[in-house]
């Protein structure tokens, strides 16, 4: 017994003090991932890319909302929801503390107003979502008309494909059809 406390005070702490001090990490240390929910548009591609199903974007038809949600339990760090993240909305923090008290704790969420087509009134996409694309399609500089587009990207898809075929103003067939050859 005494060679081991004689040991032990020859050596001194070799332990941390975590949880009271967080350690020390790499700088590419991939920890906790972190949602900002005012750059995010809902677009799911992080959903889509994220290989553990910890994340779920689902559309509430009641509320309205488009509803985004991260947990942490089911997290593996991979980074790929930073990947392909378009606006940069989520990345992985150096956070390496992730005990809670209770589970519900563990989650992170938001919610995005949906947008309604201007045609048939319906919620069909999220609100932020076509904005994003509005802003960037009139960057490109190929779009004069911004209420043309906004109107275009505000329809829905079923309506758009209703007016394609019902009303032949909204098209311009003529020019995939070829002067006849005399
Ligand atoms: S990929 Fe980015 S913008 Fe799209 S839902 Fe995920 S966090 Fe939001
Ligand atoms: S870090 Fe990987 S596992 Fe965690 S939420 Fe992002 S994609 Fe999913």
């Amino acid at each position: 017994m005494l060679k081991y406390l004689k040991k032990a005070l020859q050596t001194g702490v070799v332990t941390g003090t975590d949880p009271l001090t967080p350690p020390e990490v790499d700088k590419n240390f991939r920890g906790k991932p972190e949602q900002n929910p005012a750059q995010c548009i809902a677009c799911a591609a992080c959903m889509n890319a994220c290989p553990a199903n910890a994340l779920t974007v689902q559309t509430n038809l009641v509320s309205g909302m488009q509803e985004w949600s991260l947990f942490l339990g089911r997290c593996i760090f991979c980074g790929r929801c930073e990947e392909v993240c378009p606006t940069h909305a989520i990345v992985l923090t150096q956070e390496v503390q992730m005990a809670v008290w209770r589970k519900e704790d563990l989650y992170q969420k938001s919610a995005y107003p949906l947008a309604t087509c201007t045609e048939c009134g319906k919620p069909f996409a999220v609100a932020k979502e076509l904005q994003y694309a509005e802003d960037l399609l009139m960057a490109t500089g190929q779009f004069e008309d911004r209420e043309a587009l906004h109107q275009q990207l505000n329809t829905c898809p079923h309506c758009k494909r209703a007016h394609n075929i019902t009303q032949s103003q909204r098209i311009n067939l003529s020019r995939l059809l070829r002067e006849p050859v005399l």
